[in-house]
């Protein structure tokens, strides 16, 4: 609630949920929305399918959630909107995989997905995208790769995933700067806040919600407070187990069950 002339009014969305790279993982997201706290709008920065065992699941649950969203490689992947050359065997035959469990319908959703970078009328400060603004298929890990997106970038905070590693970039005068949350535990649900500056640039990445890469195994996502300013990483356990035992049956590679168990 905030107070203007002497009268109250709800700005519209204060309170927004960041996923990512959900990749066809039903129990991690189930686990991120059991975790996450109220919230007024959830945006989706792709790679919704790919990897997992419940493509037409998440998608729906995608769905019934999102409000904005954008296309990740594996959404255009799977969809036919990219060929194949640039992904790995593993990545390649879930892509396949995946193509082939999909409704029509969900099919023509992932094709229809909006190309980042996103901008919300509401949220004049913020924009969306995928890997970068500059390629929505670029990888941002370093705090090199950050530099142009954060100096070109038309506004002060940009989410991106893509890269599965949750964290971000700051840009203070010329220098850019990587940045982890800090957690205590690997098995316990945590998070950790991390309070911007009007004054500094930021590129944010909320993490996996379905393949953590950074050597976590839990479900990862974000919270950011369009108010206060603040960005809160969460990381929550999941029925791993289950997960896993779905890729198996469905014939996926093997690895991509066992990495789910080490976040690598
Ligand atoms: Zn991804």
């Amino acid at each position: 609630m905030a107070w203007v002339d002497g009268k109250s009014y709800n700005p519209p969305f204060v309170r927004i949920l960041v996923l990512s790279d959900i990749h066809s993982n039903l129990e991690a997201l189930d686990s991120c929305l059991a975790a996450a706290p109220a919230h007024d709008l959830v945006v989706n920065l792709g790679d919704t399918v790919g990897y997992g065992g419940n493509p037409n699941e998440v998608i729906a649950k995608a769905q019934a959630l999102g409000r904005v969203f954008v296309r990740g490689n594996h959404d255009k992947a799977v969809s036919g909107l990219m060929n194949l050359e640039e992904f790995n065997p593993v990545a390649g035959l879930a892509t396949l995989w995946t193509r082939d469990q999909l409704t029509p319908e969900n099919l023509q959703w992932l094709r229809a997905l909006p190309q980042g970078p996103i901008h919300v009328d509401e949220l004049p400060g913020l924009q969306f995208v995928h890997g970068s603004s500059l390629d929505e298929d670029e990888y941002m890990v370093s705090a090199r790769d950050a530099i142009a997106p954060l100096i070109t970038n038309p506004v002060p905070i940009t989410f991106f995933g893509h890269t599965h590693l949750q964290g971000g970039f700051v840009l203070s005068g010329e220098i850019s700067e990587a940045y982890r949350p800090g957690y205590r535990t690997v098995g316990q649900p945590e998070s950790s806040d991390w309070p911007l500056r009007k004054d500094r640039r930021y590129l944010i990445n909320p993490g996996s919600v379905g393949q953590p890469r950074d050597g976590d195994w839990r479900a990862a996502f974000a919270m950011f407070d369009s108010d206060t300013w603040i960005v809160s990483f969460y990381r929550v356990p999941y029925n791993l187990r289950v997960a896993q035992e779905k890729i198996l049956a469905a014939n996926l590679p093997q690895r991509l069950a066992t990495r789910l168990a080490t976040g690598r």
